[in-house]
């Protein structure tokens, strides 16, 4: 360490620690009317939203929630949860954000395991929740959220229904400061093996995120995706990575916010008209599922500006956006970076050449944002240069990274091997800085000892008039190792077999994008693609389901 001059407070100088209060006491001096709106059927104020949010922290109080508690929520995207976002890490408590699209198996693991003391339990969940209730071991008590008339539930420790106790407590609370690298929330991620694992992040991560993430959303003139102005509704659940971090962003700056609750494409489509929302987010398998609803159909989407992350952002979506009025603006992180990493930034230079190539790196990974560094590393170890060449893993480091998976010390060590947090994608970092994510390292196909990326491989199949949707993996070949196997969905009415893959291929071929391995000789026609919990494609089940088709022969595979 450089012995450099340190800062000496005087005794009375306050020290004002990082604390997400402080988000949420900033919206309000901004705009006190601006609403926040839950579907149809609530809308209230900023003044109201810091009224609850101190209510809320009464309930939670007055049931026994102390700080170092954790307190679990399991809701669709709502007010209820930008509330419990606010209330329950201001209180000193950490919000564990259940994924409900986990198995029940899997949920009740990571409620056990984050020793979660407080539940708050949407209606349309009781079923499940009751089925892991008697082996749950560490939860005390409950609330139980509902949209519905009846306001009870026959849940074990029910202390009430959220919006009367809300109503019943006083609109006062006096949050105290405290160490701002307390944990204040925690949600699980899933890996292609194993049990989930905990990660977590302190109000001063938090908080500088937030800081970090509302400069780039809204000073980058090339993208400029979110001002004071803006309507925001987030189509990424609560529950992964906080919806990506921008409610807090949100709040903080005092924006009309709008919460969809249950993912409906009709509910959807008629918030973004009826309440002007100019701003979203999702992943690429969303997106699609959105515009290809039937509510959704003739829909006018013009204005909307959404930020894409959490997969690949392919040329063909990013194309059929940009015709429905949507301009999609390519982000990167993960459960374990808070999430964001990088995002789209179209330079002096960029802005000098072509549209295609603008395009082109409109759709990249993007620039790692401020405070952040991004490199490329050898297995050994070693750092490879970012000359847009070399191929390595992508690895991390920022204020606002999981420092570990919680009671996991082992795959915490791993995860920061050499002092970097290691993303598990294989990328490579170009002159302008962006980080082109060539592929998982698990999603990676060695083919006849030549590796292919699997997503370059998605981005050149979608470009196909008849192809809806896309997912390759590398199936297990005798001879060559691997192949790539594609599973397709197509468009209504259209037709598409191996052999019309491989023409459509064979040009990338013949001018150098791919190698000629790279066209898949089997490929499957299917209506629907797995996806995970999260929404993006399942490339494990994906594996498992080709294994069996292959087996017994089924009717959907075409091969060359
Ligand atoms: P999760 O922890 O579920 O949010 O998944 C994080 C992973 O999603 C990353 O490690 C990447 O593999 C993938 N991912 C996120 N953003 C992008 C992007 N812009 N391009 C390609 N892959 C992405």
């Amino acid at each position: 360490m450089l012995q450099t001059r340190l800062i000496a407070p005087a005794d009375n100088a306050h020290q004002a620690p990082l604390l997400i209060k402080r988000l949420l006491l900033s919206g309000i001096r901004y705009e006190k009317t601006r609403e926040i709106v839950y579907r149809d059927q609530l809308r209230y104020s900023y003044a109201t939203l810091n009224e609850r949010v101190a209510r809320l922290a009464n309930v939670l109080s007055e049931a026994g929630v102390k700080a170092g508690d954790t307190v679990a929520v399991m809701d669709w995207d709502s007010h209820r949860y930008l509330e419990c976002m606010f209330a329950i890490p201001m209180i000193g408590a950490v919000l564990h954000t259940i994924n409900i699209r986990l198995s029940a198996d899997q949920i009740l693991y990571t409620m056990n395991h984050a020793e979660d003391k407080f539940v708050l339990v949407n209606s349309e969940f009781v079923p499940l929740y009751k089925g892991i209730e008697s082996q749950l071991t560490t939860v005390e008590k409950t609330i139980l959220l509902t949209d519905a008339a009846e306001k009870t539930a026959d849940l074990a420790g029910l202390v009430g229904e959220y919006e009367n106790l809300l109503a019943a407590a006083s609109p006062r609370y006096d949050f105290a400061d405290f160490d701002e690298n307390s944990v204040a929330t925690t949600f699980y991620t899933t890996g292609t093996t194993g049990n989930p694992k905990g990660v977590y992040f302190s109000h001063r991560q938090l908080v500088l995120h937030t800081m970090a993430e509302a400069s780039v959303l809204g000073s980058l003139d090339s993208i400029r995706l979110l001002g004071t102005n803006d309507v925001y509704m987030p189509i990424t659940p609560m529950f992964h990575v906080h919806a990506w971090g921008i409610p807090y962003v949100a709040t903080m700056l005092g924006i009309k916010q709008v919460y969809p609750g249950r993912y409906e494409p009709e509910m959807l489509c008629r918030l973004i008209k009826e309440e002007k929302v100019t701003f979203s987010h999702c992943v690429p398998t969303i997106l699609q599922m959105v515009l290809a609803a039937p509510g959704a159909q003739g829909h006018d989407f013009g204005g909307l500006k959404m930020i894409i992350g959490g997969s690949a952002l392919n040329r063909s979506l990013y194309e059929v956006a940009k015709a429905r009025g949507i301009q999609l603006t390519a982000a990167y992180g993960m459960s374990e970076t808070c999430p964001l990493i990088s995002c789209a930034h179209i330079n002096d230079e960029l802005m000098a050449g072509s549209e295609d190539e603008r395009t082109t790196y409109r759709i990249k990974a993007g620039v790692p944002v401020p405070l952040v560094e991004a490199a490329i590393m050898a297995a050994d170890g070693t750092l490879l240069p970012a000359d847009g060449e070399s191929q390595g893993e992508l690895v991390l480091r920022a204020p606002w990274l999981t420092q570990g998976y919680f009671r996991e010390p082992e795959k915490g060590a791993e995860l920061w091997e050499h002092g970097w947090l290691h993303t598990g994608d294989v990328a490579t970092i170009d002159d302008f800085g962006f980080i082109d994510i060539r592929d998982r390292i698990k999603d990676v196909i060695k083919t006849g000892g030549e590796w292919i990326s699997s997503l370059e491989l998605e981005d050149l199949i979608s470009r196909h008039p008849a192809v809806r949707e896309v997912a390759v993996v590398g199936v297990v070949d005798p001879q060559w190792g691997e192949r790539p196997f594609a599973l397709l969905v197509l468009r209504d009415g259209q037709s598409l077999d191996a052999k019309g893959l491989k023409e459509h291929l064979k040009p990338f071929v013949d001018q150098g994008s791919i190698n000629k391995w790279a066209i898949p000789s089997q490929i499957a026609l299917v209506t629907e693609v797995p996806k995970t919990s999260v929404g993006k494609l399942d490339k494990k089940r994906i594996r498992l389901d080709i294994v069996q088709w292959q087996a017994a022969g089924s009717p959907f595979l075409s091969t060359v």
